[in-house]
C-alpha cells in the first residue's frame, strides 16, 4: 500500500494542530474488488434496497460471533442487552448508520474483509462477469440481486462509507476505514471507535430516501425476520 503524502494540518481554536480528515494510510483494493465496485456504482439494480439486508446481516453475524466467543470464555462475558444493532437515520446530512456491539475488526481484518474479494458469492460473480466480457453479453446488473455482492452493495447508494471498528479486548485500537468505493480505501487511528463496528454511510443525492426513518422501517419489516439480534430504529425496537 501507500501512504498518503497529503499530511495537511490544521490548527484549530486552541492552537493544537490535528492531521486533516484526508490523513491515513491509502490502500489500493484488489483488482478484482475494483472491478466489481466499478460495476455496483454504476449498476441500474431496481432493488438497491438489499444494501440494508446486507449491512443488517453482517452487524448481526459480528454479534453471533461476540456472543459465540463470550459463551466459550474466550471473550468478555456479554448479557444479551449488550448485543445490539442499532440503525440511526439522519435526512439533514444523508446518512443512515448501522451500529453494532459485535466482534469488530483489527487492522488486518479490515484490510482483508473489507479490501478484498473472499465472499465465494462475489468471487462468483466476477467469475460470470470476466466470462460475459468474453462475449456472453451478460447485464451485469441483473446479477447483483442474483450472487448478492455484501458489504459493497452500500456503494450502489453511497458515494462515502466510513466504517469505525474495534475489537472487545480491553487494550484493542480502534480504527477509521473511509472509502467512496473508487479505487482506494483510508485506514486510521481513530479514538471515535467503540467495540463493534459502526457503518456511517453517506448516501447519494439521489438515494436519499434511505437517510428516512419510514422508509428504513419498511425495508427492515421485511428483512428483520431474518436476522438474530435485536435491532433498534432511531431508538425503537424494531
Ligand atoms: P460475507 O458477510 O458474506 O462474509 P461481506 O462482503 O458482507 O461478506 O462482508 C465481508 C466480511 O467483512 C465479513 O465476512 C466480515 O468478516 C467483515 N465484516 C463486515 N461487516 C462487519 C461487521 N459489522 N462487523 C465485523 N465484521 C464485519
Ligand atoms: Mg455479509
Amino acid at each position: 500500500y501507500q501512504y498518503n503524502t497529503a499530511q495537511q494540518q490544521q490548527v484549530d481554536s486552541t492552537g493544537i494542530t490535528t492531521p486533516s480528515s484526508s490523513t491515513g494510510e491509502q490502500h489500493q483494493f484488489q483488482a478484482e474488488t475494483r472491478m466489481l465496485l466499478d460495476i455496483v456504482a454504476k449498476s441500474l439494480y431496481s432493488d438497491k434496497e438489499v444494501f440494508v439486508r446486507e449491512l443488517v446481516s453482517n452487524a448481526s453475524d459480528a454479534i453471533e460471533k461476540a456472543r459465540y466467543l463470550s459463551v466459550q470464555g474466550e471473550g468478555p462475558i456479554l448479557g444479551e442487552s449488550d448485543l445490539l444493532v442499532s440503525i440511526t437515520t439522519d435526512k439533514y446530512t444523508k446518512t443512515l448508520t448501522i451500529q453494532d456491539s459485535g466482534v469488530g475488526m483489527t487492522k488486518e481484518e479490515l484490510i482483508s474483509n473489507l479490501g478484498t474479494i473472499a465472499r465465494s458469492g462475489s468471487k462468483a460473480f466476477v467469475e460470470q462477469l470476466k466470462e460475459g466480457g468474453k462475449g456472453g453479453g451478460i447485464d451485469p446488473s441483473s446479477i447483483i440481486g442474483q450472487f448478492g455482492v455484501g458489504f459493497y452493495s452500500v456503494f450502489m447508494v453511497a458515494d462515502k462509507v466510513e466504517v469505525f471498528t474495534r475489537t472487545r479486548s480491553q487494550d484493542a485500537v480502534g480504527y477509521k476505514w473511509t472509502s467512496d468505493g473508487c479505487g482506494s480505501y483510508t485506514i486510521e487511528e481513530s479514538s471515535d471507535a467503540v467495540p463493534g463496528t459502526q457503518v456511517v454511510c453517506h448516501l447519494k443525492t439521489e438515494n436519499r430516501e434511505f437517510s428516512d426513518d419510514d422508509t428504513i422501517k419498511g425495508v427492515l419489516k421485511k428483512y428483520s425476520s431474518f436476522v438474530a439480534a435485536p435491532i433498534e430504529l432511531n431508538g425503537q425496537q424494531i
